[in-house]
């Protein structure tokens, strides 16, 4: 297939990559841009984390400088994508603009599930997806005293520790009964609540929240599904996110759970790919089941995973999902999906900080989590990258390393 140009709509991580990508496949054709952010495409995850904490500047957010776009003839447009004329492969951008592609990728990401109760208009509330919302919430979070967070999600709880770590009273409401409960074993959840509970965070499991009290336009407490009054001039919601498929819907695109594409990331149309938040491939880490996975190895392995499509060497989306979490001093690192998981064996201690947990399910090893052991993350990458061998068994055997267990079993 000879393509001469490629409209990209969504300049985030996904949507970037896939243009960076091409560039330096060698694609020489037309490559457009289009994201409705201001400024430099840039990257989310400090946002609830280092950025809050001043560790990291906003300059150092971006993917690349300016003049790398110029130098890469890669055409940023800041714009909003309305409507795509399939018929005819034109993008018409809100401005009025029509571009004319060959080739369409997708990348619009999510947006943040709102919170959707009395009082969430106040002033102090806020949910954590761009930079500007950083940028709103990161002054407020010096000086603050009471802060409620609501989600115990990676977000969620990356935010508590911030709070936290800067003298804040943080009290974390969920609806579920653990931590990260939909990302990790009861075991690393465990590691989480006590390191939390540590730093002074009180949990709220099995509660929601009614509404929202405020005095002056401002919030100043919040009232739990239980009837309690917590005090708040800060809540963060981080309760889950909603994929941006307005533009495909209307285009006639088949939806499932985000955009519906095929292994090689194609959607309903053969001249449009979707990739990254919103893109519902089927997954193989998961039984084959159309997914949707949040997280920046996702997204950029599927914009390189089209990139190289539309390059001529086009292979199916097989890549490993992992993702991180950086809280307080833990660094968590998960390689696979333990939905489902029926078994773990782990490994280290909780008390140490330094824990590792397999989850097993139907005796296959489906996910390693690791907290703040890098080494097993690393191996365990390796092990899940090729179908798993290692058994229940094995793992539970009194000295079991990982790194070595790896090591002797490399093809
Ligand atoms: C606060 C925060 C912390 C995170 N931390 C981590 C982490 O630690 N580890 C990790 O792996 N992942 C993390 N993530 C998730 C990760 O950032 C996302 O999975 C990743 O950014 C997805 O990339 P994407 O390109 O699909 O979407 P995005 O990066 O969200 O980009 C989509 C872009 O498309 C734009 N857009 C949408 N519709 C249109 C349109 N019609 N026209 C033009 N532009 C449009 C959007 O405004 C947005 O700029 C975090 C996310 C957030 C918000």
């Amino acid at each position: 297939m000879s393509l001469s140009s490629v409209v990209i709509v969504g300049a985030g991580q996904a949507g970037f990559q896939v243009a960076a990508s091409l560039r330096q496949g060698g694609f020489t054709g037309r490559i457009s841009l289009i994201g409705d952010e201001p400024g430099l495409p840039y990257q989310r995850p400090p946002l609830s984390k280092a950025y809050l904490l001043g560790k990291i500047s906003a300059a150092n957010l971006a993917f690349r400088p300016e003049a790398f776009f110029d130098q890469q003839q890669i055409e940023l447009l800041h714009d909003s994508a309305t409507t795509i004329d399939r018929q005819n492969r034109h993008v018409v951008l809100a401005s009025g603009k029509s571009l004319q592609y060959d080739h369409l990728v997708l990348a619009t990401g999510a947006h943040n599930r709102a919170l959707s109760i009395p009082g969430d208009d106040l002033a102090g509330v806020f949910g954590i997806k761009t930079l500007a919302d950083a940028n709103a919430l990161a002054p407020r979070v010096k000086d603050v005293r009471n802060v409620v967070v609501v989600g115990s999600g990676f977000i969620g709880l990356e935010f508590a520790a911030v709070a936290a770590a800067q003298g804040a009273s943080v009290h974390v409401v969920d609806l579920g009964d653990r931590p990260m409960a939909r990302a990790v074993s009861a075991e690393m959840s465990s590691l989480f609540r006590q390191a939390h509970e540590a730093w002074g965070v009180q949990f709220h499991f099995r509660q929601g929240v009614t509404r929202l009290i405020g005095e002056n336009g401002k919030v100043t407490a919040v009232e739990t599904t239980d009837g309690q009054i917590l005090p708040a001039e800060l809540l963060v919601y981080g309760i889950g996110v909603i994929p941006n498929i307005s533009i495909a819907t209307e285009a006639g695109l088949e939806i499932e759970n985000g955009i519906k594409v095929d292994a090689n990331l194609l959607t309903s149309d053969p001249h449009i790919s979707a990739i990254g938040d919103v893109a519902c491939f089927p997954c193989i880490h998961n039984h084959g089941e159309h997914s949707r996975i949040e997280s920046v190895p996702n997204a950029m392995d599927q914009a390189r995973t089209v990139s190289a499509r539309l390059l001529g060497k086009a292979s199916p989306f097989v890549a490993t999902p992992w993702f991180w979490t950086d809280q307080g001093n833990l660094k968590l690192q998960i390689v696979g999906l333990s939905t489902g998981y029926d078994s773990t064996v782990s490994l280290g201690s909780v008390e140490s900080q330094q824990f590792t947990v397999l989850c097993f399910r139907k005796g296959e090893l489906v996910a390693i989590e690791s907290c703040n052991r890098p080494g097993d993350h690393l191996a365990g990458k390796k092990i899940l990258s090729r179908p798993p061998e290692l058994t229940v068994t094995e793992a539970s055997s009194p000295d079991f390393d990982l790194k070595a267990w790896e090591l002797a079993h490399r093809p």
